[in-house]
């Protein structure tokens, strides 16, 4: 039996059903559940917060799982990417207010950055020999220059109009991301396996699609 990690709710997570579903695997009762069998393929599924996966997949509590690669980079843990899967695409961006003057990331210096992603915040500041003070919030992270909160975001953006709802502008991208199938680095010879069949299977959905 093969143990993949989803998300529970959320943005993921109808996409990751509707992948395993293209790939002929039948979840019973997913409603309300926090983990299900499928029903032709010896495959478990859990149900789990997206910030949760990785470090399920590094434990082996899951054998392998799908998350986007900002939370896999975030909490850089051991678990090797197998497969992009071309959905959930976002960018990690940092925004400031509109009307403030942008000339590079030296005017990031000595700022007050507001995100949900210290680590590769942290990571693109210091690649840019560049110093400001991350505050790490969880949620509704764009509204934080107009509360006070902070000078200046670093959040996720797909299309941008959340920015701008709240009078930020994107100003530099620190990573683009998709959704990725992960693994564990201990997998068994069957494991293996198993997993080589699904990722046959989503191969060929992908294939199908182009
Ligand atoms: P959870 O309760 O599982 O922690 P969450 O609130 O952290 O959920 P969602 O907002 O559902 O997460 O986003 C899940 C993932 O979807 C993100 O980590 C990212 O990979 C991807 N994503 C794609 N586009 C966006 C976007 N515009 N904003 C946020 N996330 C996005
Ligand atoms: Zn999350």
């Amino acid at each position: 039996m093969l143990r993949i990690a989803i998300q529970k709710s959320g943005r993921l997570y109808e996409d990751s059903v509707q992948l395993l579903k293209e790939c002929g695997i039948d979840l019973r009762n997913v409603k309300d559940r926090l983990r299900t069998e499928a029903d032709n393929f010896p495959l478990e599924v859990f149900f789990l917060r997206d910030d949760d996966i990785p470090q399920y997949v590094e434990d082996g509590v899951a054998d392998i799982g799908i998350v986007g690669e900002n939370v896999l980079f975030e909490k850089n843990k051991q678990a090797e990417v197998v497969e992009k899967l071309g959905f959930g695409k976002c960018r990690l961006s940092v925004a400031v207010p509109r009307g403030q003057q942008y000339e590079g990331v030296t005017s990031l210096q000595g700022k007050r950055i507001a995100t949900s992603y210290p680590f590769l915040v942290n990571t693109f500041l210091a690649k840019n020999n560049v110093q400001a003070e991350i505050h790490e919030i969880s949620g509704s992270v764009e509204i934080a220059p107009g509360i006070g909160l902070a000078d200046v975001v670093a959040d996720l953006v797909s299309s941008g109009s959340t920015l701008f709802m709240n009078g930020l502008k994107e100003v530099e991208t620190i990573l683009q991301s998709q959704s990725v199938l992960i693994k564990n680095n201990q997998l068994s010879a069957a494991q293996q396996q198993l997993l080589d069949k699904l990722l046959f299977r989503i191969r060929a959905v992908k294939k199908a699609k182009r």
